[in-house]
This record gives C-alpha cells, structure tokens and sequence, in this order.
C-alpha cells in the first residue's frame, strides 16, 4: 500500500536532476518533502541538494525500475523516460504522476497532434508522415512546418521549410507536416491538477522577440492581451489538463493569431521555463504547485504579486569551459532582480546556466530593467 504524505518518512522520487528539479527540490523543502533523484550527468545541478542522488539512465528500464520500486510517487522533469518502467512501476502500486499515459502522448509530436485533433483542441492543420525525405517526392504547398515526432526539444527537431532546398536536408524519420501559423504572439499557460480533479491556472505568459534578431528575448507576464483572450486562454489549458486526465503541472503553449485564434502548439507535463517568474511574482511558484498537484494537497493561490519578466541565463557564443558570470554584481544591485544559478560548472554556447527574474509594479518599466541586465550579466569562460 502507498504510503499519503504525511511526514519526513515519505519518498518522492523524480526521473531527472536538472534546474527543475533542482527549484523543485528548493520548494520541496519548505514542506519536508524529501526529494530521491536520478539522473545520468553524475555533475547535475540536484546532485548536492537531493536527498539521495543515483546516477543512471533514465530511458533504460531496468534502471528506471530499480530506482522507482521503493518510491511512494514518482515525478519527471523532463518526458524522455522509459514508459514502460513506468506502466509497471504504476502496477506495482507506485503512483507516478503525471501519469505514464501522458508522458506516451507528449513523447511523440505524432500522438500529440492526434490528440488534440481527437478532442477538438484547436492545433495548426498538420499529416504524418513515414520520413520528412518522402516530401521530396511530393509537391507541398511551402512554407510549412516539418517536426520529428520524436527526441526535439528546445526547438531542436523543428524546421521550417520554404522551398524545395530546404527539403534537401529534411529529417529522416517520422515526422509531423504542420502548416505555418503566422502567428502574432506566442503565449504560455501553465496549469495544475490534483487526483481530486481540482484545477488552478496561471496567468497567462508572454514572449517578447528580439526585433532585430527574431529571438525570444525574454518572457512576461501577465501578457498584452484582452480579457476575453486571457479566458479562453485559460480555459483551453483547463480543456487540455481535463482531457488527459492528467494529475501534475502541465504547460500549455498557444500561439495567437491576429484573428484572435488560439492554437496549441505543444504541452510539457512539468514545470517548464514559462513559469519561472512564479517563484518571485506568484502567490504559490509553478514548483511548489508541481508538488501540490502530485501529493494531491490543495492546489495554492496563482494570482501574480507583480508583474514580471524572466530571462535565460544562456552561455555565451564562442565561450566554453568553467563558468564565470560577469556583471552579477551590476545586476544584484538592479531594484527587483533576482538571479537563478543552477549550479553547472561548465559553460557552452547557449547551455542554460539560469535565469533572472525582474519583477515591480510597472511592466514597462520592469522591461526597461530587463533589457538592462541582457546587456550586463553574461556566462563566460
Ligand atoms: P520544441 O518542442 O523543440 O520546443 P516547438 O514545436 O515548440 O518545438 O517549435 C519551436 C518553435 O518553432 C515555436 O516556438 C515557434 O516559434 C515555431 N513553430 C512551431 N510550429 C510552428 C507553426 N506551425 N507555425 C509557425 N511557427 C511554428
């Protein structure tokens, strides 16, 4: 019999020991929920604050198994894990949560799609297909949008293809033929849900682009968009955590087009980059809900303190070895900042090394400073 939680005896394990689970473990804390990990990096940021830190694979299945069987639940952060350990890890009694079901659906981009098209969740228009070479056979209408059903993350895994050329170097296994959203904003939801089928959402988030380099510079929230939009937003979200069924934090990635559509364009069942400002800007941070959710505790209060801006902390291009930071103590003097380092000695071009968190009651004004500590703080070798 799985033991509730109640006390310092509990054991939550997660597959991952990454920064989310390194703020996880930080929240986790507050509760005296004690954190196992596993992860295959033996330098991974939760190796110095989990309570136990196992090295191994964890998309191997014997390792998946021996690590979760004597955990009373068992979490993710990050979905390429072994499913099958964790289908037979839930027959033994383990509550792993969110639950293998859905790790299946989010692992393929495939099932996703079908996902959302089998329970009328709005999604950009999209086929299957055996290989993205295939194309080269056919005549597509470009551009359009060709996605590894499997193994992309962080936008590795997605291209976007405008002629015939482009398909020359298409990826060759399974993939999913998306149109192109020209959309006018890209939007976050993120949202909880615990075994008593309760749900709690946050604000929605923002991404602001960079006009001259048509990157994500930073994130906001809440974000520049109607009331009206703001609730179908958050009722989406709800309509998608409801559909799965799914028990656990889920981000919900919408774009919105300038009909004032909103289209899911991917879910991550966990705490994800989107959320980072909660641990400053809301009453209850993403990681603390993540917990919440998975204990099947009440679900904690998400309205925003103030508003905020996040940042990545990325290493710098043309930089790799032993981290330093340059200009930390420029930014720390900055009025509402907060720096996240999440603990990697080592620096690669564009590696997350943390995050900032700028928050304060005007959000222009928090861009202003935003935009500041971009120019100020870099990760150097
Ligand atoms: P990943 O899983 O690697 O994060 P996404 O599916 O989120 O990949 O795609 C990465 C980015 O590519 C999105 O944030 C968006 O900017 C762009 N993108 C993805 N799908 C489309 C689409 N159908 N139309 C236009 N842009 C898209």
């Amino acid at each position: 019999m799985t033991k509730q939680w109640n006390g310092s005896d509990f054991r939550l394990g997660m597959l991952g020991g990454g920064q989310l689970g390194r703020m996880f473990i930080q929240e986790a804390l507050n509760y005296d929920v004690h954190v196992h990990c596993m992860d295959p990096d033996k330098d991974a940021p939760c190796r110095n604050i989990a309570s136990s830190f196992t090295v191994g694979s964890l998309t191997d299945y014997d390792q998946v198994m021996a690590f979760g069987k004597d955990k009373d639940i068992l979490t993710v952060e990050i979905e390429n894990v072994n499913v099958k350990a964790l289908y037979d890890l839930e027959q033994q009694g383990v509550h792993v949560f969110p639950q293998p079901s859905v790790l299946e659906i989010v692992q393929d981009k495939g099932l996703q799609k079908q996902f959302y098209a089998d329970g009328g969740i709005p999604t950009a228009p999209f086929r299957l297909v055996e290989s993205g070479k295939q194309l080269l056979d056919e005549s597509p209408t470009f551009p359009f949008v060709l996605k590894l059903r499997k193994g992309g993350y962080d936008g590795k895994g997605v291209m976007i293809i405008r002629s015939k050329d482009d398909l020359e170097t298409a990826f060759d296994g399974p993939c999913v033929v998306e149109e192109m959203v020209p959309f006018t904003k890209e939007l976050s939801v993120i949202v909880a849900r615990n075994s008593n089928g309760e749900t709690a959402v946050y604000p929605t988030v923002e991404c602001e682009f960079s006009p001259t380099a048509n990157l994500v510079e930073f994130l906001f929230s809440p974000a520049d968009v109607s009331t009206e939009i703001e609730k179908a937003a958050t009722h989406l979200a709800i309509d998608v955590i409801d559909r799965l069924g799914m028990v656990g934090l889920l981000a919900v990635e919408l774009f919105l087009t300038a009909s004032g559509e909103l289209l899911v364009n991917e879910i991550a069942p966990r705490p994800h980059n989107s959320g980072h400002h909660t641990i400053e800007c809301a009453i209850t941070s993403q990681f603390e809900q993540h917990m919440r959710s998975i204990l099947n505790a009440p679900l904690g209060r998400t309205e925003l303190i103030s508003p905020g801006v996040m940042i990545n902390l990325l290493g710098e291009p043309g930089h790799e070895g032993p981290a330093s930071y340059e200009g930390l103590h420029e930014v720390m003097q900055l009025k509402g900042v907060k720096v996240h380092l999440y603990g990697k000695q080592y620096t690669k071009p564009f590696r997350k090394m943390g995050h900032v968190t700028i928050f304060g009651d005007i959000l222009e004004t928090v861009k202003i400073t935003g935009r500041n500590v971009i120019k100020t703080l870099k990760v150097i070798s």
